[in-house]
């Protein structure tokens, strides 16, 4: 059977539903193992052993929406809830970039406080001052701010469609957003956008089918970004009395992403490593490229709980980490963080 997913790969450059559903359902540690050998091999053939570091900033932990997964949701009043001013957004991008990090992320629960215009300029600000991708992640806009953040030198955002299970995602869900995501998605990609998407693994009552149709959905979609991480319970959430997501199945998730679309930048994620960051790390060895290290301020940082005990990942030892494994990260981030130092 592998011979046969090899097969098909090397012909179609893909893999169809039946190929993913087959390598998720894997059980056999063996096989797995050589499955994960293969989409590493793809991965590093095709995208090269460089591992990508990219810097989020959070900074908003207001949200007015109400996902039943998630910490900063707005019924959750136990969050200590804060914004970094725009001046200082601004400051800790720079940090970032000094430090060699290559793509800013902004992240935030949606947050409205901030107006399109302050938005827009700060994108600007990030992109022409400090010369670096700007890569947005803030939710539901409107398709016309994001055509003026795209203008403004925003080139990626990150919108993830969760689950495209319609009845799961509804039921998680409340506003029931869900033809509004993926017509947003749609719009995101004609933009321009490098578009960014991805679901939760492990979602209550979601099927190792579900997870094929969610990885089908961004390859039809032209999503290159690929954000997938395991369901974290998060106390004070309609959801925590469900169990966490398994990092093993999100393994396997990775390794069938990255034989289905074999060029996505794909981020061995943060929930991941929250789950366990040996498998994090391990991640880069079974078809992801991508690690986003966490550049909010600690007095901040410790409100922006999405999730239970979500880890700090910290850019140095993250670096130091990849190195160690015989990886590479990026000449500009190798220069900037170890080499002017010395
Ligand atoms: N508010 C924006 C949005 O939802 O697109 C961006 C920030 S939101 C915190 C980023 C991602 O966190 C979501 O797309 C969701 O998949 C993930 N997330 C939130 N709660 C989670 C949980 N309990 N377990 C795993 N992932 C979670
Ligand atoms: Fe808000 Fe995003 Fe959390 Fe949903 S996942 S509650 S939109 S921060």
């Amino acid at each position: 059977e592998i011979n046969k997913i090899i097969d098909y790969f090397i012909k179609n450059k893909t893999l169809d539903y039946e190929k993913i559903l087959w390598i998720l359902s894997l059980k056999d540690e063996v096989i797995k193992e050589k499955i994960f050998k293969v989409a590493d091999i793809v991965n590093k053939i095709l995208n090269t052993d460089i591992v990508t570091l990219k810097g989020v900033i959070e900074f908003s932990n207001y949200c007015k929406k109400s996902c039943y997964y998630c910490g900063i949701r707005v019924q959750n009043e136990e969050i200590n809830r804060y914004r970094i001013p725009i001046n200082e957004i601004f400051q800790i991008a720079k940090n970032g970039v000094e430090m060699g990090l290559t793509t800013i992320i902004l992240q935030s629960g949606e947050d409205d406080n901030y107006s399109d215009d302050e938005l827009e300029a700060l994108i600007y600000k990030i992109h022409h001052e400090l010369k670096t991708a700007v890569s947005i992640s803030i939710g539901e806009r409107s398709k016309k701010a994001y055509e003026r953040f795209r203008k403004a030198g925003a080139s990626k955002v990150l919108l993830k469609h969760e689950i495209i299970n319609r009845k799961i995602f509804e039921s998680i869900h409340p506003d029931k957003d869900y033809d509004l995501r993926i017509k947003l998605l749609d719009h995101l990609v004609d933009l321009g956008y490098i578009t960014g998407s991805g679901n939760i693994i492990g979602l209550p009552g979601q099927t190792l089918e579900d997870i094929a149709k969610d990885i089908i959905f961004m390859k039809e979609h032209n999503i290159k970004m690929i954000g997938m991480g395991p369901f974290i319970s998060t106390h004070n959430t309609p959801l925590e009395n469900y169990k966490n997501g398994s990092a093993e199945l999100t393994l396997k998730a990775y390794a069938a992403t990255r034989l289905a679309i074999p060029y996505a930048q794909m981020p061995a994620t943060t929930a991941l490593g929250t789950i366990d960051r040996k498998y994090q790390f391990k991640a880069l060895n079974c078809g992801c490229n991508v690690i986003m290290v966490n550049l909010t301020p600690d007095k901040y940082r410790e409100n922006y709980n999405i999730y239970d005990e979500k880890i700090k990942v910290d850019l140095i030892e993250t670096a130091k980490e990849i190195i160690n494994m015989g990886l590479s990260i990026p000449p500009y981030t190798l220069r900037n963080l170890f080499i002017k130092e010395a």
